[in-house]
């Protein structure tokens, strides 16, 4: 389970993006739901140590995640709102390498993990073939095989569906839905069916704060 307590962030210009965040989120899929610049994004790059709060805590099981945050980025897998991809290189060659970085050193190892993991996002086929040309969902399938290298126990998605079309964003959501079941995986997004359809829990922020948390059918009234 991931504790957030009394979370709050200010940038360098004032602005106060996290407001006080009290949360718990258990294991399976959870929605983190709110409007553009409501501090969605500023949460997940705390909880992913990309950068440190300015007062309050984060605990995922016994980690101390602002104290310790190289215990949790060797359990985490992140997938950013917009990642780069290298121009022709494979998907094969490019999860490959990260899976080098991530400190899997045997060669067999690493090949039945970057073929699990093409399989398992449904890339298999498109394996040898440069990233760069893939459609939007194909990127995003791609982006979930790069986070879950290393077999994460926490998976952070930031605003993923944005730009994909209703079949793309489906066999997402449905890959997604697979993950959930094993880990803690929280879903960043302003897309009210996303958490709907996918989140038994769910959170609303707003200026920084929660505003309300529970079953999304329960929420419905807010939504
Ligand atoms: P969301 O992801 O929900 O759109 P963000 O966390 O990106 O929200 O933004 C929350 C607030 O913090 C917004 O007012 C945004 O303009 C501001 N903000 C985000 N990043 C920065 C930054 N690096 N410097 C200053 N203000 C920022
Ligand atoms: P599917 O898994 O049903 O084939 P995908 O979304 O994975 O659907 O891919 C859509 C189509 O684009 C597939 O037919 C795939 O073969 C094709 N495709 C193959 N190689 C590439 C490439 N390098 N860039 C973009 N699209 C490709």
């Amino acid at each position: 389970m991931l504790q957030l307590t009394n979370l709050t962030h200010v940038y360098p210009n004032g602005t106060k993006a996290l407001d006080g965040v009290n949360l718990e989120i258990p294991k399976g899929m959870f929605g983190l739901l709110g409007p553009n610049g409501a501090g969605k994004s500023s949460l997940m790059r705390c909880i992913a140590t990309l950068q440190t709060p300015s007062s309050g805590s984060i605990q995922f099981g016994d980690i101390d995640v602002v104290k310790q945050p190289e215990k949790l980025r060797a359990t985490l897998g992140y997938l950013p709102q917009d990642f780069g991809v290298y121009p022709r290189v494979s998907a094969y060659e490019l999860l490959d390498h990260l899976a080098v970085l991530k400190g899997i050193a045997n060669a067999g190892e690493r090949k039945d993990t970057v073929e699990t993991l093409l399989a398992q996002v449904n890339l298999w086929g498109v394996r040898k073939k440069a990233v760069a040309g893939y459609s939007g969902g194909m990127r995003q399938r791609f982006g979930v095989a790069q986070a879950l290298i290393g077999n994460p126990t926490l998976v952070i998605v930031d605003e993923p569906t944005a730009g994909l079309d209703p079949e793309e964003r489906n066999r997402f959501n449905n890959l997604l839905a697979e993950i959930g079941e094993n880990v803690v995986v929280i879903l960043s997004t302003h897309i009210v069916e996303d958490v709907a359809d996918l989140c038994p829990r769910m959170a609303i922020i707003n200026n920084g704060k929660i505003v309300q948390t529970g079953a999304p059918l329960e929420l419905s009234r807010e939504l």
